[in-house]
């Protein structure tokens, strides 16, 4: 992901609304990005704008260390950086000319830990499907490489807790209710249509050298 500093200015979007149709519905995409993303990167430079110290941070940086920031910042970078954070990361994860399965060293990496890309997709759907409330699911790399899914709640972000991300789902229900209503199962069949299987490709390249 591109790094960036204060002010943060809104992500924009790698495709049209009506790109990803009709896995995911061209409204749901509007608002998820004109509304929800946008209040998180309001809210996070509104947040910032006190502390001019701060300005030359990149996102990445003021989410790794947020128990070194002031207090009264840190809660507002923990939802709204990690608002603004997690949605650009989901947003890249998916791409109208998505889906099928990876190659080169993550399929293998995949494999190893899973069996195959099937059997994840299975795994990563049975917990997708658990997270309770509002909160996302992730593939991740910890510090020795190996490849973890891991769920976060709210807008926490899981590379305050040292991990580097591959790829997320938002499980919002503001992310599919409505096309899905509250079917999140066929909401993760119809996402995996669209993963950006490249840039999960990408980011676990870069989490291991
Ligand atoms: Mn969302």
């Amino acid at each position: 992901m591109k790094k960036q500093c204060y002010p943060f200015r809104l992500f924009k979007l790698p495709y049209a609304f009506n790109a990803l149709e009709p896995n995911i519905d061209a409204l749901t995409m509007e608002l998820h990005h004109d509304r929800h993303l946008k209040a998180y990167t309001d809210k996070l430079n509104a947040a910032l704008k006190p502390f001019p110290e701060l300005h030359n941070w990149s996102l990445e940086r003021l989410l790794c260390n947020i128990n070194s920031l002031p207090v009264k910042l840190r809660n507002d970078i923990r939802n709204n950086g990690g608002g603004v954070y997690n949605h650009i990361y989901y947003f890249s994860c998916m791409s109208p000319d998505g889906g099928g399965s990876p190659g080169g060293s993550f399929a293998q990496k995949i494999d190893i830990c899973y069996g195959d890309w099937n059997s994840f997709k299975k795994k990563f759907k049975e917990y997708a499907l658990e997270v309770f409330g509002s909160g996302y699911l992730w593939l991740v790399t910890d510090r020795r490489g190996h490849l973890k899914i891991l769920c976060s709640a709210n807008q926490d972000s899981p590379i305050t807790r040292g991990f580097c991300p591959i790829m997320t789902i938002d499980v919002w229900e503001h992310a599919y209710y409505l096309k899905h209503y509250n079917d999140r199962a066929s909401y993760i069949d119809n996402w995996f249509n669209v993963l950006n299987i490249e840039f999960a490709e990408e980011n676990y390249c870069c989490s291991i050298n």
